[in-house]
């Protein structure tokens, strides 16, 4: 895929015997399997991926970038090509942008504070029915997943899609420079990683770092409804989705099903999603708003949301003992997508038990109290029992019952506990929802509950 002639352009500083070779990938993770591999060995807090290059050759690793201040281990000198350089994570990303620039796809950047993994898939979907299209794989958002993401397409890409997640300031001022967008998107602003960001202007703010990377060709894509994105409004080349009136893309008459969403597009066009929930029409108006400007047709917009890949725990629906229905929502949590969650399990219509098991939503200092208990506001008929696992989700539960209705709320400590009180809902007619940050483990919970 990369030639050593064309590393030899980006990294002036290499040494190496073998010459003219292709390597056929890059790679950050030793005990990957990486024939013929670019190893990037990363310096962290409690590791340093440079003492683990005699792995990544035995994996097959041909090439290294290799920092400066390092030994190379004598035995690899002349059987591995080297590229030396100050910062082999700098280096990770100078080798993305120029494989990005050499590519030359159209890019679509997508950052929020939620959706951005969903609004990807469905952008992808689209993408793929009309382009050769590569998009970040999983959740590998971040400094170096966004690189290796970049390095990992194919060279007659023709559509790249980048998911770019933060957690402060500065962090998508750095993403959004490595894939330079041609669209950008911002899903929504909520409250995630408020513990580092001080305040939800701040969220704003960190997630507009994306314009300044966006290129003067496509366009910036936005939740129209958000308050703290109105500046943005009467920009040039802005394109705001949502369901307010204003809005250029305007969602109207929701309707949430079992299994689907439908919803209907400026009064006129009508659209079936596998995803449950308002706010999922709203990421999916955000990627069909993209499929618009890259000129694929509706009817294929339509039809590629049938096709959709989807990334797991999100709101995944599984049968559990005694034919319960369990949604494991439990990949991360955050106010926002927990009520989001919330409301689409109280409009389900078929469940005559509506019960909600919550954990712990982290990250959020000195907001934590707050945070928790505003996720009460949402709790009413017809939820019918509200279970809280950890510590701080202890507010939801207090908030619960100190609102007074007629809902069940208890707060555990203990898994064995919790498990036991959530058995008397094992049948047809009751659904559990499942939703608490990714630290909680919600997932060994679910396991006991599976058929
Ligand atoms: P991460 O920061 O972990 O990468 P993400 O931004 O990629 O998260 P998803 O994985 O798509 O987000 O969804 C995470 C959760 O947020 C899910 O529970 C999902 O249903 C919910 N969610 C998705 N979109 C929205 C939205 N626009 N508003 C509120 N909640 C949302
Ligand atoms: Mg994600």
């Amino acid at each position: 895929m990369f030639t050593v002639n064309w590393l030899t352009h980006v990294f002036l500083d290499y040494k190496g015997s073998v010459n003219q070779q292709t390597i056929h990938g890059v790679y950050t993770d030793s005990r990957t399997e990486m024939t013929n591999g670019l190893f990037v060995p990363i310096s962290g807090e409690n590791f340093d991926g440079h003492d683990y290059v005699l792995q990544a050759v035995d994996n097959g690793a041909i090439a290294v970038l290799w920092s400066k201040q390092k030994e190379l281990p004598e035995a690899l000198s002349s059987s591995l090509m080297v590229f030396y350089v100050e910062d082999t994570l700098a280096a990770l990303q100078k080798l993305a942008t120029a494989y990005r620039e050499k590519i030359n796809p159209v890019v679509i950047g997508i950052t929020g504070s939620n959706g951005k993994t969903s609004t990807k898939d469905m952008v992808a979907a689209i993408m793929q029915t009309t382009y050769r299209t590569h998009y970040t794989q999983g959740n590998l958002n971040n400094h170096i997943g966004v690189p290796l993401t970049i390095l990992s397409m194919k060279p007659d890409t023709e559509v790249l899609v980048v998911e770019m997640g933060m957690n402060h300031a500065g962090e998508i001022k750095v993403l959004t420079n490595i894939a330079k967008p041609d669209y950008a998107i911002i899903t929504n602003v909520g409250e995630s990683h408020i513990e580092f960001l001080g305040s939800r202007e701040n969220i704003a703010k960190a997630k507009l770092e994306i314009l300044l990377g966006l290129s003067d060709k496509g366009a910036f894509i936005i939740d129209g409804d958000e308050p703290l994105l109105q500046h943005c409004h009467g920009q040039k080349r802005l394109i705001t989705c949502g369901f307010a009136e204003h809005n250029i893309y305007q969602i109207t008459k929701v309707h949430i099903q079992d299994n689907a969403t439908s919803f209907i597009i400026n009064k006129a066009t009508p659209y079936t999603i596998p995803f449950l929930g308002k706010h999922h029409a709203k990421n999916a108006t955000l990627a069909i708003s993209v499929g618009i400007c890259m000129n694929i047709d509706v009817e294929q917009i339509q039809l590629a949301f049938y096709h959709i890949q989807k990334t797991g725990m999100r709101f995944e629906k599984i049968k559990g003992k005694n034919g319960v229905t369990l949604i494991n929502d439990a990949y991360n949590a955050s106010a926002t997508s927990m009520k989001a969650a919330i409301e689409v399990i109280k409009q389900l219509e078929d469940y005559s038990e509506k019960i909600l098991v919550l954990g712990d939503i982290l990250e959020l200092g000195a907001h934590t109290e707050a945070i928790h208990r505003s996720v009460a506001t949402v709790i009413e008929n017809p939820i019918t029992n509200v279970y809280t696992y950890g510590e701080a989700s202890k507010y939801i539960t207090d908030a619960v019952i100190e609102q007074g209705s007629n809902i069940s709320a208890a707060h555990y400590t203990n898994k064995a506990e919790l498990l036991h009180d959530i058995k008397p809902h094992l049948h047809e007619e009751a659904i559990i929802l499942f939703k608490a940050s990714r630290g909680l483990k919600f997932e060994s919970i679910l396991a006991e509950l599976k058929r």
